[in-house]
């Protein structure tokens, strides 16, 4: 079978391109820069690799960019988006890319009969935003969506980048008959294939300095892994379909501190924290509907293990 990831250089690209291709599948994976060896080095080094995967440049921003590679696919895993934190042209960084990129992806895959399903990676950044309070009894599913206003309120400009794809996504799929399944992660972690650092695992760094991040009271997350295993469920379930929430755990940062602290001693000490860390987390979400696609998240201990552990690999902590 011959699918499609778009942005496959990113963190959770370059384990769904992986873990496709230890199933045999033929992939076609679109980057921005084939000519930047850290982009493509560990891709193109993968077991299957040299057999079975084919690069292809795309650009979110260029219409037609995606054409060539999402002919003669079965399944394509729209991935790439910006993901950045702080932005000082949210317009041009973040929503323009996100919306126009996924509308862009969609219009290619209009084009072609070959295929079958669409899994855009989205967020738990479009759906708990809605205004809502978030209590420990509220337990998050999937039929919330980001309320957009509030985003802007938040100034959260990533959150509403993913938030207005998704919105658009839908929208765009069912007026032009895509079968789409969205998936929705928290902060994604785990070990890195490629040698630079994604925003997320980077905030497990930032875990050993910026006490802004320390003193979030959650720390939501899923691994690397989950994700990319639940994307390639995501296609071939037959009756998998609409949204998926696709998060491991909700911790209280001051639980996430302490594994860190055993980990390495650089982390943030939890009791450094503020008062009123919160020592249960401060709300739910359901696992339900990812759990019926088959995917059973990686505990905690093991995701922030392989992360410091690969952080030290790329040489990133010592
Ligand atoms: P990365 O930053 O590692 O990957 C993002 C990818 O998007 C890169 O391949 C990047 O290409 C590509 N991209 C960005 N802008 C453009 C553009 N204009 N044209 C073409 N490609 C572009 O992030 P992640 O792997 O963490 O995220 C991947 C997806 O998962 C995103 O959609 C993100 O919103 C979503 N997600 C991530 C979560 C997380 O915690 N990491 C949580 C929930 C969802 P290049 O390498 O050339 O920059």
């Amino acid at each position: 079978k011959v699918v499609c990831v778009t942005g496959a250089s990113g963190f959770i690209a370059s384990w769904l391109v992986k873990l496709l291709l230890q199933r045999g599948y033929i992939v076609k994976a679109t980057v921005r820069d084939p000519n930047d060896p850290k982009k493509t080095e560990h891709l193109l080094t993968l077991d299957g690799a040299k057999e079975r995967l084919h690069l292809f440049q795309a650009d979110l921003l260029v219409e037609g960019s995606f054409d060539l590679a999402v002919d003669g696919c079965e399944g394509v895993f729209h991935t790439a988006s910006p993901v950045i934190f702080s932005s000082t042209d949210p317009q041009e960084e973040l929503l323009y890319p996100a919306v126009k990129g996924t509308l862009n992806v969609l219009k290619s895959c209009v084009k072609f009969p070959t295929v079958k399903r669409v899994v855009l990676t989205s967020s738990m950044a479009s759906v708990l935003n809605n205004g809502k309070p978030l209590t420990p009894d509220v337990v998050v599913d999937e039929t919330w969506f980001s309320d957009p206003l509030v985003c802007e309120d938040l100034e959260a400009w990533y959150f509403l980048s993913k938030t207005l794809a998704e919105e658009a996504a839908w929208k765009f799929a069912k007026g032009n008959g895509i079968d789409l399944v969205t998936l929705n992660p928290a902060y994604v972690i785990g070990p890195l294939l490629q040698p630079t650092l994604n925003a997320t695992v980077e905030m497990v760094l930032n875990l050993k300095k910026d006490m802004q991040e320390a003193n979030k009271p959650n720390y939501i997350s899923t691994d690397v892994r989950d994700v990319a295993y639940t994307h390639i469920q995501a296609f071939e379930v037959p009756s998998a379909n609409g949204r998926y929430c696709l998060v491991g755990h909700v911790t209280p940062v001051f639980e996430a501190l302490k594994i860190l602290q055993q980990l390495h001693p650089i982390f943030c000490p939890p009791e450094k924290l503020e008062d009123g860390s919160p020592a249960e987390p401060t709300f739910q979400v359901s696992q339900e509907k990812a759990k019926s696609l088959g995917v059973s998240f990686l505990p905690l201990e093991v995701s922030l293990r392989d992360t410091v552990e690969s952080l030290k690999e790329k040489g990133f902590l010592s």
